[in-house]
């Protein structure tokens, strides 16, 4: 998935943390990644075949949550980011006509998953916007099977917190300062049990043409990198697929027109706003300290 993974087990078990890490790799390779040649996604991007059920339903789920978000979040984005280049050492602002173009070549609602075999004839998947969330759901699946007490997985970044710590403390999970991402946290937040947060930034890849800042959410409805005057979301509820994809979705929405979807999936979140302030969904249930106040 690109990016690094952390895993803490309570308990006496260390090769559960071996384990994990395996189970994120094995994942990756064989379903999630659309540069894994033979994965499920690069398959299904060949124009080939794919049955796989648990695969098929992560697509069903990500279908819903693009209907829910108007769009927002939206698996056939890759035509787009490819054109931008925006994983690559030569990104660019894309041309009006070539931008066209490829907006001819994305939408959701292209996908037919009525019949037995899944086929993409039309359209390209890329899942980096739920594939950290989706390990985080097979992560717990894991810690489930294996009865392990307490956990705490980090998968860039998406955080699993499992169970209650032995000392009883809440878990500890970071929001990155937007301004000084990986150096400094703007705020923390408290929670206990199990939960999946996910964060999605204008911090985490991007590129400057002329002074301006070109970042990795895109607004499917422009093409361009979404600009809803925040900098990050981050999501927190009970399923990882949906924490990830609803972070990427709210970050295009903003925060307005986030609420309601929020509620709709029983997820909540913390926004924080271009001109560095941060907001949360009414009624925010858990701890947050927010280091720029306190
Ligand atoms: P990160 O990968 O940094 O954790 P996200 O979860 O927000 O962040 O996912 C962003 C990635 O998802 C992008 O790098 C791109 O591959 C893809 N993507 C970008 N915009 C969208 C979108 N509107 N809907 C779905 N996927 C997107
Ligand atoms: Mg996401």
């Amino acid at each position: 998935m690109g990016t690094t993974t952390s895993v803490t087990v309570y308990g006496k078990n260390e090769r559960d943390i071996a384990e994990i890490e395996d189970l994120i790799d094995k994942l990756d390779r064989e379903k999630l990644s659309w540069r894994q040649e033979g994965s499920l996604t690069a398959k299904l991007n060949n124009g080939e075949k794919v049955d796989d059920e648990v695969y098929l339903n992560w697509i069903r789920k990500s279908v819903d949550i693009s209907k829910s978000t108007d769009g927002a979040y939206d698996i056939t984005l890759r035509p787009l980011i490819e054109l931008w280049g925006i994983e690559t050492a030569s990104p660019k602002v894309p041309e009006d006509e070539e931008l066209k173009s490829v907006l001819e070549n994305i939408g959701y609602e292209a996908l037919l998953l009525d019949s037995e075999f899944f086929c993409v004839t039309d359209r390209k998947l890329d899942l980096g916007a739920c594939g950290k969330g989706i390990a985080l759901n097979c992560i717990r699946d894991y810690l489930n099977d294996h009865s392990v007490k307490a956990s705490c997985v980090a998968v860039g970044g998406s955080v699993l917190t499992y169970g209650d710590r032995p000392d009883n403390k809440a878990w500890t999970v970071g929001i990155n300062d937007p301004k000084e991402p990986n150096k400094r946290l703007y705020g923390t937040l408290k929670l206990k049990g199990t939960h999946c947060i996910s964060t999605s930034g204008n911090y985490e890849k991007y590129f400057e043409k002329d002074g301006k800042r070109y970042h990795h959410i895109f607004d499917p409805t422009t093409g361009y990198p979404a600009e809803s005057g925040l900098s990050s979301v981050t999501v927190i509820c009970d399923d990882g697929l949906v924490s990830d994809a609803l972070s990427t979705a709210c970050f295009v929405l903003g925060y307005e027109k986030s609420i309601p979807i929020l509620k709709e999936y029983d997820a909540h979140g913390v926004f924080i706003t271009d001109d560095y302030e941060m907001k949360t969904t009414p009624d925010f249930p858990y701890e947050i300290v927010n280091n720029e106040k306190s």
